[in-house]
């Protein structure tokens, strides 16, 4: 870490202490105290749980009528966690996206199709600020309605799709379906990013003749547009004149070197309405050295391998759903689309697997004797498993969830 960036958290750990919430989680902390590297690395993390102690307004930094908007991150459970932006955080996010979309390739001549949802999540507005703010069409389309989405993509010519792995993946399908894809005029898919596998990307990039890029981002620290991958498919720039990230143990809160998979923390450089610092996203991924082939000086992390809450012990083995991805994407006949079911009956962890194939169903059995041997081979479980036909498992307009636990 520079001095620059240093100087740079100092501020924002002030502004921050101006909250509610920061002038209790940093109790005892004073911000002039923090001169090194080693005292940064003593500040506690913060984490979703505390934010939404938060509720409604605890994290706001500022005085409330410099809130221009809020947006909330959706829990499954529990009270939301809401984020306050000023005038100027919507602006940084929007000058974040539009780099995203230059590093990308796309230019003001394009015409951007956006589904991901609007609304208290930040995700369909993000991508229209920064193609507005690109000059390029915004066609604010938000999820579902599948053959409204195709009509208005053939009749205004989008060139760029941006949504979730799983929304284009059925769009894809959806048009290899109806044999419409010489009516498409796709070029790039601009896809959020989560854990998806190689498969699943090389069919939507060879579905719909796209090129794809990773956008990532969380709602508590802007939004989509905070990191993109470039054309050289290496992991994801990430723009550090906005945030400050590390990757860490999840389980010691101690950082990884580079190169090992770690979760990601955040420190927001910039922000006013709610700055946070050293945030768990829980996101995991590893760092990657040296300089990318596209010249941009902004560091790197690798796509996403999933989520640190996600890793689940089955009969004492731990499982990365990331892996589960890696091991079936290397086996002939497995297409990318899965489902995990995890059971306790009479005493025992029973792992259910479901996959999708394209082959004729007489030759399910010998698939699945294959897809038992390795799974239990590189993940070290024996599975029960079930070949399935393609399109057989749900698809979701959000993000897919693969793995279900039903033991608790
Ligand atoms: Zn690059």
């Amino acid at each position: 870490m520079n001095q620059e960036t240093l100087n740079l958290i100092v501020e924002n750990i002030k502004k921050a202490k101006n909250s509610e919430f920061y002038t209790k989680h940093f109790a005892g902390i004073e911000p002039d105290d923090i001169k090194t590297y080693e005292d940064f690395l003593k500040l506690p993390f913060t984490d979703k749980e505390n934010l939404r102690d938060a509720y409604p307004l605890g994290l706001c930094a500022v005085p409330e009528d410099e809130i221009v908007r809020i947006h909330s991150s959706s829990g499954t459970t529990g009270t939301p966690v809401i984020i306050p932006y000023t005038k100027k955080d919507v602006e940084d996010w929007a000058i974040m996206f539009k780099r995203c979309y230059e590093t990308a390739g796309i230019t003001q001549s394009d015409r951007i199709h956006i589904t991901p949802g609007y609304g208290l999540w930040t995700a369909g507005i993000g991508f229209q600020l920064g193609a507005e703010l690109l000059g390029a069409m915004a066609i604010p389309m938000g999820p579902g309605n599948t053959d409204k989405q195709l009509q208005m993509m053939i009749d205004l010519k989008s060139t760029v799709l941006t949504a979730t792995s799983s929304y284009a993946l059925l769009l894809a399908e959806e048009i290899a379906k109806r044999g419409i894809g010489d009516k498409i005029h796709l070029k790039k898919g601009v896809i959020g990013s989560e854990r998806w596998g190689e498969k699943m990307r090389k069919r939507i990039a060879d579905e719909l003749g796209v090129e794809l890029y990773d956008i990532y981002g969380l709602t508590e620290i802007y939004g989509p547009g905070i990191g993109i991958s470039c054309k050289h498919e290496c992991g994801m720039h990430m723009w550090t004149d906005y945030l400050y990230y590390e990757i860490i143990d999840p389980k010691t809160g101690e950082l990884v070197p580079e190169g090992e998979v770690g979760e990601l923390v955040i420190t927001t450089l910039q922000k006013e309405g709610a700055p946070l610092i050293r945030y768990r996203t829980h996101d995991l991924t590893k760092a990657i050295g040296g300089t990318c082939e596209c010249g941009m000086d902004y560091p790197r992390i690798a796509t996403l391998i999933g989520r640190s809450d996600d890793m689940i012990k089955v009969k004492g083995t731990i499982i990365y759903p990331g892996k589960v991805d890696e091991v079936l994407s290397a086996i002939e006949g497995v297409s990318s689309e899965y489902q995990i079911l995890i059971d306790h009956l009479n005493g025992k962890d029973i792992l259910s697997l479901y996959f999708e194939t394209p082959i004729n169903s007489d030759e399910y059995s010998a698939l699945e004797k294959q897809v038992v041997r390795t799974f239990k081979e590189k993940i070290g479980i024996t599975a029960k498993v079930l070949a399935v036909p393609v399109g057989d498992l749900p698809r979701s307009e959000k993000k897919t969830t693969r793995i279900f636990d039903n033991r608790y």
